[in-house]
């Protein structure tokens, strides 16, 4: 049997309950992806001509006119605003950051100004533009978009996730034309979207995806719409865009996962996605203080999870400390914890290899068995925890 690279590489060899999260390693990367990346490195091959094919693909599987590959979905967010910015002016793409005498203002609704891991905003601010806020956290209007925009106003950025506030917003076809009617460029930030063509549907001028979350690519981004935007985005490469720019391994690997997406058997995956949640869900029924409830995804993504609240008094344990003890043990676990302060996790069954599902039980109910076998409630304040992130970031590599 062949030793588990992290094994070799001295890292913990994680099973990922979380999603499709970067700081986990995204996805699993699918075969057909994998088999033309280790085909790709070895040659040579002429890069923009790479990105024509890829185009090709991207805008047969979103309906886009045309499309390009990139470092990842934030890369894409920045080359699509420059672009918006400087359209085919080379002599500005290379200007840029600096932004003088270009239009330089981006329209954002304030609930969609959130963190994917860095601030949406700062994807924006890269380009040189600055981001306007539009209406409240948690009400925003038409009218309110249309008052925001003026002739500054390059592009209107909007950003479909389960991070931003689920109600209340502008919904992305009137945004769209409001934007529109005032002749500003709508950008479609759907980084962990199954649906790769109702947002350019649904009005969008450009959207931007990731290669490496839900499609099982390596890690990139996508940029797909209309062809003059894409093109000044893509001909960002010649300025901010060097620095996010991607290999050869990473257009044709991108190319690979779209072209598996097409063939995937998006049933059968739900269904023994299904079998995990439905496995969990019985095998925690009995559990004293657990209540496990199968949720839908927020924004509509095919896919469910559990959802596992946690009563401290009965449980004897609070749901960070349960997240935190399953992460700690062997092998480790990582729950979906970002909103652990409600008193729940969710368990995301969409990176599983075969068989980790029973693993996962058999971690959960040791953890489980502990805390009832503790004399106290292991109840550590969240105040702690939080501190305790910060702490270890800032100590890092130590
Ligand atoms: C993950 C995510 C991003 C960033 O995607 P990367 O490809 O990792 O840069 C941006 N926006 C949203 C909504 C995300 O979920």
């Amino acid at each position: 049997m062949m030793t588990d690279i992290r094994t070799t590489l001295g890292v913990r060899p994680i099973i990922n309950v979380s999603g499709t999260m970067t700081g986990l390693g995204a996805s699993i990367v699918v075969p057909e992806a994998v088999d033309t990346i280790a085909r790709m490195l070895p040659q040579f091959v002429e890069i923009n001509d790479l990105q024509r094919r890829a185009s090709e693909v991207i805008a047969r599987l979103t309906g886009g006119e045309t499309g390009f590959v990139t470092a990842s979905c934030a890369a894409g967010i920045t080359l699509a605003i420059a672009g918006a910015m400087t359209g085919t002016d080379l002599a500005a793409i290379e200007r840029l950051p600096d932004a003088r005498g270009l239009k330089d203002e981006v329209v954002v609704l304030s609930g969609h100004l959130v963190s994917f891991g860095a601030p949406v905003e700062q994807s924006v601010r890269i380009a040189g533009a600055r981001v306007v806020p539009v209406g409240q956290v948690t009400s925003a209007y038409g009218y309110q978009l249309a008052g925001a925009i003026t002739e500054r106003t390059a592009a209107a950025l909007y950003v479909v996730s389960h991070h931003t506030v689920q109600f209340g917003q502008i919904p992305l076809d009137e945004f769209a034309a409001v934007a529109h009617e005032k002749g500003v460029p709508v950008i479609v930030d759907a980084a962990s979207e199954y649906d790769l063509k109702g947002f350019l549907a649904a009005g969008a001028d450009v959207v931007v995806y990731s290669s490496h979350k839900f499609l099982g690519g390596p890690t990139g981004g996508i940029v797909a719409g209309r062809k003059d935007l894409v093109r000044a985005a893509f001909l960002q490469n010649i300025g901010i865009g060097r620095g996010m720019k991607v290999g050869k391994e990473g257009i044709a690997g991108t190319i690979a996962a779209l072209k598996a997406w097409e063939r995937r058997d998006h049933e059968g995956i739900r269904a023994r996605e299904l079998r995990a949640l439905e496995l969990w869900k019985i095998g925690l029924a009995a559990r004293p203080g657990i209540t496990a409830t199968i949720v839908a995804d927020p924004t509509d993504n095919p896919l469910d999870r559990l959802q596992v609240n946690v009563d401290r008094e009965l449980a004897h344990i609070t749901a960070w400390d349960l997240a935190d003890a399953l992460a700690a043990g062997n092998p480790p676990v990582i729950v979906r914890d970002h909103e652990v302060e409600h008193g729940y996790f969710f368990m995301d069954p969409c990176n599983l290899h075969p068989d980790q599902e029973h693993q996962v039980l058999a971690r959960l109910n040791e953890e489980l068995d502990k805390a009832q076998q503790s004399n106290s409630i292991i109840a550590t304040p969240l105040a702690d925890r939080r501190k305790r992130r910060v702490a270890s970031l800032l100590r890092w590599p130590d």
